[in-house]
């Protein structure tokens, strides 16, 4: 079963590639981390970097299809909240 539909996995997959490329230590190891917002800062720079070097809407169609299924408890909120991510995701959009 596919939750996301192909654009969102590509905004994905570039999220990922971010953590992989520059941060392969704190990869979604939010709970191991000590530096609890360092994590949460590489969360918003992996979003910004999908979103700028691929796709901004893209990145907010994935990040609203992962918004939905936090609010169905579906997944848990790990990182920073979702609607903190999204924020920032659209004040790019404006820059
Ligand atoms: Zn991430």
């Amino acid at each position: 079963m596919t939750r996301f539909n192909e654009k969102e996995q590509v905004a994905i997959l570039w999220h990922e590639y971010y953590h992989s490329r520059f941060f392969p230590s704190l990869r979604h190891v939010f709970r191991r981390v000590q530096g609890r917002n360092a994590t949460w800062t590489s969360e918003f720079e992996a979003d910004a970097f999908s979103a700028t070097k691929n796709s901004i809407d893209d990145c907010l169609s994935f990040l609203t299809q992962l918004k939905k299924l936090i609010k169905s408890r579906i997944i848990k909120n790990l990182g920073p909240r979702i609607e903190e991510r999204i924020r920032r995701v659209r004040k790019l959009e404006k820059e």
